[in-house]
């Protein structure tokens, strides 16, 4: 699967929008289909879907400093390339 790290550095540019729920279909199952596929990928996912959650469910304004920079650290894949 020499492609695996394009899918996911293309997945990574839309996934904030598949979180949010404003991707559009076409993303979505291409998102989805990548997931399937890859468990790096599924993982993260998972973790900044309960991050999201919970931050929506506690109603925070915004996402603290220290907790944005590790995000963009497990976002950043290129420890992985
Ligand atoms: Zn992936």
């Amino acid at each position: 699967m020499s492609t695996e790290t394009h899918d996911c550095r293309h997945l990574l540019a839309d996934l904030s929008l598949y979180l949010d729920g404003e991707a559009s279909a076409t993303v979505c199952a291409e998102i989805e289909q990548h997931l399937q596929d890859c468990e790096n990928c599924r993982v993260m996912v998972d973790t900044l879907r309960k991050t999201v959650y919970l931050y929506r469910h506690l109603e925070r304004p915004s996402l603290p400093e220290h907790l944005r920079q590790q995000l963009f650290k497990k976002l950043d894949l290129s420890e992985l390339i």
